[in-house]
């Protein structure tokens, strides 16, 4: 018998490894900021219809590519911020596993407009399930313009499974959400259907919360602060007394990327103690800054997971600090013992 295991063709594999990159139209939405984050963009549009599922399209102001690197962007493991596997332990950007690209071109229709600030041309592309379908020069302005239409469209049992529009809207924002408090020095907007959804001028933190979150939140803000030699921490906590019965304002930032760890959550909360009525949860966006040699954020594809090192120091540090700006700000339980 002859021998039967062969390499898959590079479309089946980026297909394959698209299943675990996007799940939905928000994962797309995420990659895809991120980019424009990593290119040093201080300019991002995005632009959704059908909540993502016929067009996702972001547009920035950052570097932009040359005409080789765009054809090259979209082939899987291609990147320009890593280049060895020491540089995984010292990663400052979003990305660096050149993945993203190549899956959302195996499973949608994308076209690609970009040029850099020197170049007087730039650089179109049109790629539909892997293959490139047309390159050619164009006038462009400087940056990138991405569109990618019908996601899933070549799968259909995983376009079937999309949620309805509002809850993939709902993702979609809660993606935009994060990198736009990760980002307050960057002017953001969201576009969905034709509506303006967001407007976020370039602003501090403080004024991007409040811009994002609701207006009342600027009374409600304390802020925390703490500088040691494992972490340097900074943001704000939501004052006691108008925490949620629900989950949803609660943001970790490791390094700007925005972080599920139910462990840190847990410093968080216990340093409000009995300060928090039963069964609510309390606004905070902190973010961690730590040498990325400490940390491991490439446990899972999509990098909202981290193994820390000093995990326990960390939660002490963020226990502490927090009880610390609750104490300064002199906030006495909403209880009245009194009575
Ligand atoms: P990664 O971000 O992990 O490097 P991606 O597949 O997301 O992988 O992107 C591949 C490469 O394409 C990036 O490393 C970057 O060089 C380039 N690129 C992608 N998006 C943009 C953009 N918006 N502006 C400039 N370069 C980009
Ligand atoms: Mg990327």
């Amino acid at each position: 018998m002859s021998d039967i295991i062969q390499l898959l063709p590079d479309s089946v594999a980026n297909q394959i490894a698209a299943g675990e990159v996007v799940q939905r139209p928000a994962s797309a939405v995420k990659e895809l900021i991120e980019n424009a984050i990593d290119a040093g963009a201080d300019k991002i549009q995005l632009i959704v219809k059908d909540a993502g599922k016929s067009l996702i399209q972001v547009i920035d102001n950052g570097c932009g590519m040359s005409g080789t690197d765009a054809r090259m962007s979209f082939e899987r493991h291609a990147t320009s911020k890593i280049k060895k596997a020491d540089d995984l332990f010292a990663i400052r950007t979003m990305g660096f596993r050149g993945e993203a690209l190549a899956s959302i071109a195996a499973i949608a229709q994308v076209e690609l407009k970009t040029r850099r600030h020197e170049d007087e041309l730039g650089t179109q592309l049109f790629i539909e399930a892997s293959e490139v379908l047309k390159q050619e020069a164009c006038s462009a302005t400087p940056g990138t313009s991405i569109s990618v239409k019908n996601l899933f469209y070549n799968i259909p049992a995983r376009r079937n499974f999309l949620k309805s529009n509002p809850v993939e809207m709902r993702h979609i924002i809660d993606e935009f959400q994060r990198v736009a408090l990760a980002h307050p020095e960057v002017f953001f907007t969201l576009h969905h259907d034709g509506q303006e959804v967001y407007h976020l001028p370039a602003v501090t933190l403080k004024q991007r919360i409040v811009h994002l979150l609701g207006n009342n939140y600027n009374q409600r803000l304390v802020p925390v602060e703490e500088d040691t030699t494992i972490i340097k921490l900074n943001g704000f906590v939501g004052k006691p007394e108008f925490a949620r019965k629900t989950r949803g304002e609660q943001f970790f930032f490791v390094n700007n990327r925005f972080i599920k760890d139910a462990y840190l959550n847990h410093a968080v909360l216990t340093a409000f103690e009995e300060l928090l009525p039963d069964e609510s949860f309390p606004l905070y966006v902190l973010f961690i800054d730590i040498d990325p040699s400490k940390i491991d954020i490439n446990v899972h594809p999509t990098k909202t997971e981290i193994k820390y090192q000093d995990e326990k120091a960390i939660y002490a540090i963020i226990r502490s600090a927090v009880k610390r700006s609750l104490g300064r700000y002199n906030i006495t339980p909403s209880l009245d013992f009194d009575q």
